[in-house]
């Protein structure tokens, strides 16, 4: 049964349908995308998924880019994590590791060369390789 990959059935999926439960209403993706980051959730250590059922909230665009942007944002959740639909569970950790350091990503769109985008980038990735995760998202790309 492969039809059921797309949906949270939490029988075999430990922990998935608590985390997707907890981020429910946090979560404006398609239902792939939902369960790309509950899993990417279920990786991270306690104390950071806690943050994020805190304070982040999830988007996603139908770029068939890997751009990932965080940004403040009013309201219950201060950060709103704009997902490229072909994000994997590295570049969501990476995002989340942005709005954890509260790095602030619309001065690196005014100031696409400055030594603060570069230093903000290794030190997401720095983060995302510690959680255990390999992928794009460890990548430093400035
Ligand atoms: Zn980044």
């Amino acid at each position: 049964m492969t039809s059921n990959n797309n949906q949270i059935s939490g029988k075999d999926e430990s922990g998935l349908e608590e985390v997707h439960y907890r981020l429910n209403g946090a979560l404006q993706t398609g239902p792939k995308m939902q369960i790309i980051i509950c899993k990417t959730l279920l990786r991270l250590p306690q104390s950071v998924q806690d943050f994020v059922y805190e304070n982040c909230m999830f988007c996603e665009v139908g770029l068939d880019t890997g751009l990932c942007i965080s940004k403040n944002w009013p309201g219950p959740h201060d950060w709103l994590i704009v997902l490229g639909s072909d994000a994997d569970e590295s570049v969501i950790a990476h995002e989340i590791a942005h709005s954890l350091k509260g790095h602030k990503r619309e001065r690196i769109w005014s100031e696409p060369d400055s030594n603060e985008v570069f230093v903000q980038e290794s030190e997401a990735c720095e983060i995302v390789k510690q959680w255990g995760f390999t992928g794009p998202g460890t990548e430093a790309e400035t």
